[in-house]
């Protein structure tokens, strides 16, 4: 039996309650973890790094965090294994950072939006906080002139 055989097998078992999806993530009916990835980034200094993050947090499911462990792109993107019900379609041969990731206290308790010390969703946000970091933030483009 094939990879893709399994799957199907396990979303049947799911769907027929013959394999139980722990509590809180049978709840989660959108799969949250499952939805976007988070890749670290150096921290941000200057006025030039900081404009590349607007530019960076001005397309599309591009958010910009900060928590406790750093700076961060917020990348939303649904993983491609998963299937409905929940379900992860490479289960047996998932990543390391799935494996480990606990649901103890997670993405269904406190969106990353809400757990963040900084979460910019929108390039003026970002804006608006480079004007209190920075005194000339508006007038950054006189540099290169
Ligand atoms: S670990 Fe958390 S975010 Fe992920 S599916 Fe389970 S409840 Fe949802
Ligand atoms: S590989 Fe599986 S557990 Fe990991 S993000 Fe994709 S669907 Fe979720």
């Amino acid at each position: 039996m094939n990879a893709e055989d399994d799957s199907i097998k396990l979303v049947k078992a799911v769907s027929a309650g013959k394999v139980a999806i722990d509590g809180k993530c049978s709840k989660c009916t959108k799969s949250i973890c499952c939805n976007s990835i988070n890749q670290k980034i150096p921290t941000p200094k200057s006025k030039e790094d900081f404009d590349h993050l607007a530019w960076q947090v001005s397309h599309e499911n591009i958010n910009i965090f900060k928590d406790a462990d750093g700076w961060f792109l917020h990348i939303k993107a649904n993983c491609m294994h998963l299937l409905p019900g929940g379900v992860c379609g490479i289960y047996e041969t998932r990543p390391w950072v799935c494996r480990e990731y606990s649901n103890d206290f997670c993405e269904y308790d406190e969106s990353i939006a809400d757990a963040s010390e900084y979460f910019f969703a929108e390039p003026e946000q970002l804006h608006k906080y480079c004007r209190k970091r920075f005194k000339k933030w508006d007038k950054r483009f006189e540099l290169y002139e």
